[in-house]
């Protein structure tokens, strides 16, 4: 078990679990947005509250950031390191691809803040493109 996700789970006061570093490590090595589905085959078994809770966990610390990109499925990606307890700051763009149907982090690209004209008052913006991934062209 690699001492990076051990110090990673430490560092935000959770238990270092066989489920919860294996878990972990499938965040860092994922070039992607995961499902619960993509993590549920990454186990020979794992039980689904387990799963649940432990992705609960992870947002609740800064670790992963969940993403709606419109298909339905929650998908979850790492956070940037700055993202902590009190305070996520993804404020980035996702890519959405059609073909495949993965999701991407574009945290190159900043979501712009979008004023709305009308009394509604605003507390998060999202932004998702929608094309063809790198893969699929
Ligand atoms: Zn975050
Ligand atoms: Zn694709
Ligand atoms: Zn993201």
């Amino acid at each position: 078990m690699s001492s990076k996700v051990a110090r990673i789970l430490k560092s935000r006061e959770l238990r270092a679990t066989n489920v919860r570093e294996k878990i972990l490590e499938l965040f860092i090595d994922a070039p992607k947005a995961i499902t619960h589905r993509d993590i549920e085959l990454a186990f020979d078994y794992i039980d689904r509250i387990t799963l649940y809770r432990t992705l609960k966990a992870f947002e609740e610390k800064g670790l992963i950031h969940k993403i709606e990109d419109g298909s339905g499925v929650a998908k979850y990606a790492r956070c940037i390191d700055n993202c902590d307890e009190d305070h996520h700051h993804d404020d980035h763009v996702h890519f959405h691809c059609n073909d495949c149907g993965d999701t991407f982090c574009v945290e190159e690209v900043e979501v712009p803040y979008i004023k709305s004209p009308s009394k509604h008052l605003v507390t998060k913006t999202t932004i998702v493109l929608n094309g063809t991934c790198e893969q699929c062209q």
